[in-house]
């Protein structure tokens, strides 16, 4: 249309591919677009209302700080950033938290964190990080030169330097890991966005153990699988180790924007007072959604629960596979599943949509599936019916 002059140019920038449907309202796991028509929601706002939409025991804690004081800075005290710290350093191997406002500028936080770490323990030159092809850390220009995808990066050179990328799951190419400068390696244990792909174990022993004997920080970005996504708080737990700094932002608020770091403690002592810091970060309104979402997770049985329907999710899928061939594999952890498909994963969530069922892609031939932890076996059923109507019709 550009050569329309009369054409009124949209006031949002296009950044978004978005779907034609407009959401109004949300509770549980459904979703209602503005004619009224009802959708099950299997995207939880791309991992981030993990409690459901507009969760009660969420809804309720932040109705009444709204009454209280929405905003005062960090030059003072914060009581529910101070009690979420403390819940989460309760909760994790990490001892002390950075609060921020979404997942970049937490990778941001722990690449700044690295950095210093390593300049007062190893000297200003040992600044390289390691981060893995495939990688999703973010869009900021530090967090995205830390992504290992190159049509992100396209277009936004120079991008900083001191990144490496490596091959996910590739034993062999962890030979390469330590460099004379190498400072820290950042990834994630299931990559979300790069098509729904656990670590394997085994590699990931590995690559901690090159780690610890040459004293490099292990940073897990937990940004998607983190707050119970996957069956426990952290994916980390499952992989038996224990990271020096973890990155967290979608699950962490029920839908409110807030991101953290949690790091150890001889890694987070090199944060002192002028040394980081942000406006809205961990402000009063979004750390009180975030305190009543972990203290839910933690104290109520919705992870317990959520596996459940996830090994009932995994049964019925890979049951699909077998029925449809279109299906090549299906992988993921938890409640982040992925379907890998022949052709284009688009045209399922497109189709399924159609069928009021929300779902995702993750690359160009993964679906992704992230249904609420909450989620009953009777939607997970729902699902199920339609997603098998979806691939029926292809
Ligand atoms: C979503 C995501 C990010 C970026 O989070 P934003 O809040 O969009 O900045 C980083 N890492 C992973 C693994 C993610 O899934």
């Amino acid at each position: 249309m550009s050569e329309n002059i009369s054409t009124q140019v949209e006031p949002i920038m296009s950044t978004y591919n978005r779907f034609p449907i407009t959401l109004t309202k949300g509770k549980g796991s459904f979703v209602w677009d503005d004619s009224g028509k009802k959708y099950l929601d299997y995207t939880s706002g791309i991992a981030t209302c993990n409690l459901g939409h507009v969760p009660d025991v969420v809804q309720e804690q932040v109705e009444k700080q709204l009454q209280q004081l929405w905003h005062c800075s960090n030059l003072y005290h914060i009581p529910s950033q101070q009690k979420l710290a403390a819940k989460l350093v309760e909760n994790s191997c990490g001892d002390q938290v950075f609060f921020c406002n979404s997942g970049a500028e937490a990778n941001e936080a722990a690449l700044k964190l690295a950095r210093k770490y390593a300049s007062k323990h190893k000297g200003e030159d040992s600044a390289e990080i390691v981060t893995f092809t495939n990688s999703f850390h973010g869009r900021t220009l530090g967090s995205l030169s830390a992504t290992g995808q190159e049509k992100l990066q396209q277009g936004f050179a120079p991008l900083l330097p001191g990144f490496r990328y490596l091959p996910f799951n590739d034993e062999k190419a962890l030979e390469q890991l330590v460099q004379s400068n190498t400072c820290a390696v950042l990834l994630e244990l299931v990559q979300g966005e790069g098509g729904v792909l656990p670590a394997d174990p085994h590699w990931v022993d590995q690559l901690i153990e090159i780690c610890k004997k040459n004293d490099i920080l292990v940073m897990v970005d937990e940004i998607q699988t983190g707050m119970g996504r996957t069956g426990t708080l952290f994916t980390y737990e499952q992989y038996g180790i224990e990271p020096d700094v973890i990155s967290i932002a979608k699950g962490l608020g029920s839908g409110i924007p807030i991101g953290a770091i949690i790091a150890k403690e001889h890694v987070a002592e090199v944060f002192g007072p002028g040394t980081h810091g942000s406006t809205f970060g961990g402000n009063p309104v979004a750390t009180t959604a975030g305190l009543a979402t972990v203290n839910h997770l933690v104290e109520s049985n919705v992870i317990k629960q959520s596996k459940d329907i996830a090994s009932y999710l995994l049964e019925g899928l890979t049951k699909l596979s077998e029925k449809y061939n279109q299906i090549e594999a299906v992988r993921g952890k938890g409640l982040l599943l992925g379907l890998v498909v022949k052709g284009n994963a688009i045209d399922y969530v497109n189709e399924a949509r159609e069928h009021n069922l929300l779902i995702l892609v993750a690359g160009p031939n993964v679906i992704r599936i992230l249904p609420p932890l909450t989620t009953t076996k009777e939607e997970a059923d729902q699902f199920l019916e339609i997603i098998d109507k979806v691939f029926a019709s292809k």
